[in-house]
């Protein structure tokens, strides 16, 4: 999130003892942090007083390891300012389930419609049918049925002409009809919150009476991610937030500050404008996140995901044997195209999140065809024993890839890098983090 609270609390753990002036100076520089990620400034003020409060009552001062109890505190107070447990999708009790999507317009309505369906019909082999409400521009019909035709899902719509409210309720007989287990009404939004856009939602919930109102909101915009879900919650009474643009160069206050706001979990985050870009949102990793220790439980639960199971675990033995090598990589890196942006897999390791080598950085997928490249021009023993590159060796892979010669260095200096944080990630790092976070 910050790089000043990465900073304050690396700069704290690394303390053998921790006075009071050690304190005010790490509050200080927690309260600055937040208030430079957009956080409201309410929730600052209210979230230092509490952690203030727990670490001079919890005997941190004295306590055995005063500067990890800091940071164990503020890694929990983080985490249930943002609610602490994942929430999940509200259900109907007899199908269908009704979601409606509201939010501003640009905010996401119409690809987190068509994500959550990807993940139900993946992860419940559900039926759902979207409804397009959105009838103020020709092109957003348009658009939902290209996104639902990419994930072969049904649209019911009835052109620009016709009352939102008269498409939903055609739309629920028909889904009723085909027996269709999701609805997703994906309605309109607008640059701001105005009075006729908020009265067609309302009719629209009265009508189609929803089991879950997702409020769409984007993390870019900051503070006013927060009026916005303010303003929409008034009126709509919305059951849950879903955040996206999570990938982009957010400051990431927008996350901190909705549910202590409104009092909404966030269920969702978008991080990409693919369909498979939605992660449920998790307090805890989110929390652990931002104090840049990594996020490798969604990291894990991402690999699982992509990777079989049995190969995971022989991957994770091999991290920690420090036997990882070019064979192995190779294998990776098929998987891990699949995963998403390498980038942002990248920041999920601890430590990674506020390195200045991970900002801006943007990976061309043909790097991940020159590193294929220049690892199949190794002969078995150099990818089964990654000590053995020499410089004439290096030269001969240079040559046989087609790639410079400082590409091939870099590589094998990553790949070295790499296997080192592996191995720390898998060992030592991993349960120091873990004795430290009191686990
Ligand atoms: P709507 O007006 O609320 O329906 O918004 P759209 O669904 O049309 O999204 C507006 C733009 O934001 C589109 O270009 C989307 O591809 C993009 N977008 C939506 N969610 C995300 C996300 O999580 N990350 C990124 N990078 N882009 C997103
Ligand atoms: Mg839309």
């Amino acid at each position: 999130l910050t790089e000043r609270l990465q900073k304050a609390m690396e700069k704290l753990r690394r303390k053998p003892k921790v006075t009071e002036a050690d304190l005010r100076e790490t509050m200080r520089e927690i309260r600055l942090a937040l208030l430079e990620a957009d956080v409201n400034f309410s929730v600052v003020k209210d979230f230092v007083k509490k952690v203030r409060e727990k670490a001079t009552g919890a005997e941190v001062l004295k306590g055995l390891n005063p500067a990890q109890q800091i940071v164990k505190i503020v890694n929990d107070e983080l985490t249930a300012l943002m609610g602490s447990e994942a929430v999940a999708l509200n259900k109907a009790p007899h199908i269908p389930t009704v979601i409606m999507m509201v939010g501003l317009q640009g905010a996401g309505k119409t690809t987190t419609a068509g994500k959550l369906a990807y993940r139900l019909k993946n992860e419940e082999n559900a039926r759902p049918m979207f409804i397009a409400a959105d009838v103020y521009r020709p092109a957003a019909i348009t658009q939902l049925q290209q996104v639902a035709d990419s994930i072969d899902v049904p649209v019911f719509k009835k052109g620009t002409d016709v009352d939102p409210v008269e498409i939903v309720r055609e739309g629920l007989t028909q889904a009723k009809e085909n027996h269709n287990d999701y609805v997703i009404i994906d309605t309109a939004g607008r640059l701001q919150i105005d009075e006729q856009l908020m009265d067609e939602l309302v009719n629209i919930k009265k009508l189609a009476e929803p089991n879950e109102i997702l409020l769409v909101v984007d993390a870019m915009t900051g503070q006013n991610a927060v009026a916005t879900a303010q303003g929409f919650d008034e009126k709509l009474d919305v059951t849950g937030v879903v955040l996206t643009k999570l990938d982009g160069d957010t400051r990431g206050g927008a996350a901190m500050s909705i549910r202590a706001v409104t009092g909404k979990p966030i269920k969702f985050v978008g991080e990409g404008e693919k369909m498979e870009n939605l992660d449920v949102f998790h307090p805890d990793r989110m929390a652990s996140r931002i104090l840049g220790m990594g996020d490798m439980m969604t990291l894990i639960e991402k690999a699982q995901k992509n990777f079989d199971e049995e190969q995971a675990q022989e991957t994770m033995e091999k991290m920690r044997a420090n036997e990882f090598d070019y064979n192995d990589f190779l294998a990776q890196l098929d998987q891990i195209s699949n995963m998403g942006p390498l980038e942002n897999i990248l920041k999920m390791m601890p430590g990674m999140a506020n390195n200045p080598a991970l900002k801006n950085l943007n990976i061309d997928p043909k790097q991940f065809a020159h590193i294929k490249a220049i690892i199949q021009s190794m002969t078995p023993a150099e990818r089964t024993n990654p000590d053995l590159m020499n410089p004439s060796r290096r030269r001969r892979l240079a040559a046989g890839s087609g790639r410079p010669i400082v590409e091939v260095n870099r590589m094998i200096k990553q790949f070295g890098q790499m296997r080192k944080m592996m191995k720390q990630v898998t060992n030592g790092n991993f349960s120091g983090m873990q004795n430290m976070m009191g686990g």
